[in-house]
């Protein structure tokens, strides 16, 4: 039988070079056994889910040329699916209601010392699995290791397992239960995902036992990503996002390449391969335990012969696709306001750049014309962390700050915002503007604006 392995990338951010890695592996796989991959979104999460992200993951893996067969499923449609499951486990007894708090939880461990987690407190209280009531897996005794492709053997006691969730109180599914019942439901015969996942797979296998899921998938956990000083790649001190990476003109296809060589290698000391050789060389059991490094000079370095390979005229070609690409969804607006074409890039330069140009003349005197400059900023950089990111929303919010910071009018709370987002006094109109630069980005600038006030007055 042809594998079918997934890609199940939750929308809670943007698409992390880690899950890029995870659903290269998959693909390669999948294209080389013949097999089908699957896209599943995993918007569970409702408080933390965003629609932004979940295009996101589809432009990103479309930039990546990672082509999926099926899908993309998403796990809010599915919800009956889970329901049905639930229902089993409670018909089966093999969850219980719970109703401590996580205060009382943890008050209880601290009082017995060792481990935090759950105790067990309500296994036996048999409380009715009412709405408002968390469930929980009652893990039996025994064992739930398991074979890893990549790590061997992954050996657990079930005394060291909690009695893990698989409903929230408010009667959402957890993540491992629609994560279960979904591979269950659409025949995943591998699952390769990241090592961060190892512990969750003892819990993941005593739930298909329950739900009697037939032929348990194999298993493949990759090695985490960590930077170039060794730390855990991170979304607050790294660049993680793929999209980050196109924007600042990488191939996609030096990216994969790239991507390929965090955790497995061709042999030899071979770095530089097509995609066609890695579909042909690729091998799950080659794939190594040890975490592997994403460092972006190594990536610049491949990107750069990557580069130089295109034939001239290929790279303007391209150069220019990326150029127009950056700003070409505001090119309307800009219109409107650029008198000669040289005014076209200056307009629009904070789209292409890592970081705004700011002419310290501009902001001396942007600063000094307007006393609620940091108040605006302040309040910006708040409201901005979640509203819906789209030009209307970010122009109310702006709107709101400056009345937060006793402005009244619109053009005046603008002002700080445009400046330390985009470098300049004037330009395009800023609300879709910055729904084109993103929300990280643009709150990125905010807070780079705020320290940049900060120290002038340290130094004034
Ligand atoms: N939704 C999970 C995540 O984003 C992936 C789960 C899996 O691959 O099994 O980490």
């Amino acid at each position: 039988m042809p594998p079918r392995v997934r890609i199940a990338p939750s929308p809670t951010g943007y698409f992390h070079v880690g899950t890029g890695r995870t659903a290269l592996f998959n693909w390669l796989f999948a294209r080389q056994q013949g097999g089908t991959f699957v896209l599943r979104i995993e918007d569970t999460d409702t408080a933390r889910n965003r629609d932004e992200h979940i295009e996101g993951i589809l432009r990103a893996l479309r930039w990546l040329g990672l082509d999926w067969d099926e899908g993309p499923y998403f796990q809010s449609q599915r919800s009956e699916l889970y329901q049905a499951a639930i229902e089993k486990l409670i018909d089966i007894r093999a969850v219980y209601a719970c109703d401590c708090t996580a205060e009382q939880i943890q008050q209880r461990a601290k009082e017995r010392g060792g481990p935090p987690g759950y105790d067990g407190h309500c296994r036996d209280r048999g409380l009715e699995p009412t709405a408002g009531r968390m469930l929980r897996f009652r893990v039996p005794p025994g064992q739930s290791g398991f074979h890893d492709l990549v790590r061997g053997e992954v050996p657990r006691d079930n005394k060291d397992l909690e009695d893990f969730g698989v409903r929230k109180s408010n009667g959402d599914p957890l993540f491992i239960l629609a994560n279960v019942v979904d591979d269950a439901d659409m025949a995943i015969s591998h699952v390769i995902r990241g090592e961060d996942h190892v512990s969750n797979t003892h819990k993941y296998l005593l739930l298909w036992d329950a739900l009697d899921c037939g032929d348990k998938p194999e298993f493949a956990h990759l090695p985490l990503l960590y930077n170039d000083q060794r730390k855990k790649l991170s979304k607050r001190r790294d660049k993680v996002a793929v999209e980050d990476y196109r924007d600042e003109g990488y191939l996609p296809e030096a990216m994969v390449n790239y991507l390929a060589l965090l955790g497995w290698s061709p042999g030899g000391d071979r770095e530089i391969l097509t995609r066609e050789e890695m579909v042909a060389e690729f091998e799950l059991g080659g794939v190594k335990s040890a975490g592997a490094i994403f460092d972006e000079r190594k990536l610049q370095s491949v990107n750069s012969e990557y580069l130089r390979a295109l034939p001239v005229d290929e790279m303007v070609a391209r150069s220019q696709a990326w150029l127009l690409a950056r700003w070409e969804p505001i090119a309307g607006l800009v219109q409107e306001r650029a008198r000669t074409l040289g005014e076209v890039y200056t307009m629009t330069d904070f789209l292409y750049r890592p970081a705004p140009v700011v002419d310290p003349a501009e902001w001396d005197k942007g600063v000094a014309k307007n006393p609620a400059f940091a108040s605006i900023l302040e309040a910006v950089r708040r409201r901005f962390a979640d509203i819906e990111w789209e030009a209307e929303a970010i122009q109310q919010a702006v709107v709101a700050a400056g009345l937060e910071a006793g402005v009244e009018q619109l053009g005046k709370a603008q002002a700080p915002v445009r400046l330390a987002v985009t470098g300049r006094s004037v330009g395009p109109p800023l609300w879709q503007s910055l729904e084109l630069l993103g929300r990280d980005h643009t709150v990125e600038r905010v807070t780079a604006g705020l320290e940049r006030l900060q120290a002038a007055a340290l130094s004034g």
